[in-house]
């Protein structure tokens, strides 16, 4: 089971929210594993403490023009959705590697099998097993490099079978976001209730809605109710998992890479419904025992 625990914006709890599930969950009996996809700044490791058993380098693979066997022809160049080939009269085609996804699809249409394929680094992927036994990856990505996609994606692939799977996705409604929900079974998104959070989660409701994934809301940091929040909710006839509410402890907490819920055993029952209630909207506990 894949659940995403996502926001619209940066620094609204939900790596805080996604730990304590994941430690709920654990402490519960269920296997659990975390997949941290917040590849330009994974902090989960910070809490769960894996004890890193792999360390390996992430690579993209980005055309090569083999120079002597190119006709200038521009079939790649023109063909590339992303710029990343740029023609100019009578030399092979300029490469811009940064901008390329790796898609492949130069080197097979070239009519002179003029390109080849080869390697670029653009972070490494870390696994290892934390507290309570929850198995661990991330990945990050190299400074300044903007390809966190394929990266990614080969975190995922390191997802184990038979573990309930808490995917930390990255903030923001852009790629990034997209390339790490799209196969989850449900999106957990994490909203604080502010103007500018409501603003922001209406944007990665509208991603979530688009890729037809089920969906619910957990209201973080809530003193009280926030009226336009709560009609964004009536109105879109969205799922309440739970409501967190403002507590400085919890910052206090955060800032010393604790657990809430173990630093705070008082917020157990918080993330015991908000575990319930995701089972409900999925149709299935995740509850282990
Ligand atoms: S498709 Fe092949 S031959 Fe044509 S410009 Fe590109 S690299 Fe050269
Ligand atoms: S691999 Fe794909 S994205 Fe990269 S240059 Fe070729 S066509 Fe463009």
């Amino acid at each position: 089971m894949n659940i995403a625990i996502a926001s619209g914006k940066g620094g609204t709890g939900k790596t805080t929210i996604a730990v304590s599930l994941a430690y709920f969950l654990a402490t519960s009996g269920q296997s659990v594993q975390y997949i941290d996809c917040d590849v330009e700044e994974p902090n989960g490791h910070l809490f769960l403490k894996p004890k890193i058993e792999s360390r390996k380098t992430a690579y993209v693979m980005v055309p090569k023009i083999i120079e002597e066997k190119c006709t200038f022809c521009g079939e790649c160049s023109s063909k590339c959705q992303y710029n990343a080939l740029v023609s100019l009269p009578d030399i092979p085609p300029l490469v811009f590697p940064g901008l390329c996804h790796g898609c492949g699809l130069c080197v097979h249409i070239c009519p002179e099998n003029a390109i080849i394929e080869a390697k670029r680094e653009v972070g490494f992927i870390e696994e290892g097993t934390g507290i309570e036994g929850i198995a661990c990856i991330h990945g990050i990505l190299n400074v300044g490099e903007v390809m966190a996609v394929p990266l990614i994606r080969q975190v995922k692939e390191g997802s184990l079978e038979s573990r309930v799977h808490i995917i930390d996705a990255p903030p923001g409604t852009a790629c990034p976001l997209v390339a790490t929900i799209s196969d989850a079974d449900i999106v957990v998104m994490v909203t604080e209730p502010t103007p500018f959070g409501l603003h922001d989660l209406s944007i990665a409701v509208a991603v979530a809605e688009k890729l037809e994934i089920p969906l619910g809301l957990v209201i973080n940091r809530e003193r009280e109710q926030f009226q336009p929040l709560e009609k964004y909710i009536d109105d879109h006839g969205m799922e309440i998992l739970a409501r967190i509410p403002e507590d400085r402890r919890i910052a206090e907490h955060y800032s010393r890479g604790e657990i809430i819920i173990e630093a705070l055993p008082e917020l157990r029952p918080l993330f015991s419904d908000l575990a319930i209630n995701i089972g409900k909207a999925f149709g299935k506990s995740v509850i282990g025992v």
